[in-house]
């Protein structure tokens, strides 16, 4: 708390406005094999409901491992 934490804040939401990442996922095509879930390295994903939804688009990276692992061509990262 104090200074030192209202700086990080204001940094971290800084960071948040360059980087832009959308990623969309077709819920009629997916499975909910996890693939996408497992492969992700930023644990982005998350399965709701059966289906893959995202958990926190804050911290992907817009690596697209998730798109080239999905067998359904579900996800879509720009
Ligand atoms: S693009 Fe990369 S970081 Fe973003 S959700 Fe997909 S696998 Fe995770
Ligand atoms: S890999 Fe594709 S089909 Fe499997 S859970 Fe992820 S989005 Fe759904």
């Amino acid at each position: 708390m104090g200074i030192g934490s209202l700086f990080r804040r204001k940094k971290k939401d800084k960071k948040e406005e360059v980087e832009e990442c959308h990623i969309d996922i077709n819920s009629d095509d997916c499975d909910g094999c996890e693939k996408c879930i497992i492969a992700c390295p930023n644990n982005v994903l998350m399965l709701k409901d059966d289906i893959t939804a995202v958990r926190d688009p804050q911290v992907c990276k817009s690596c697209k491992v998730c798109m080239a692992i999905c067998p359904n061509d579900c996800i879509t990262v720009n």
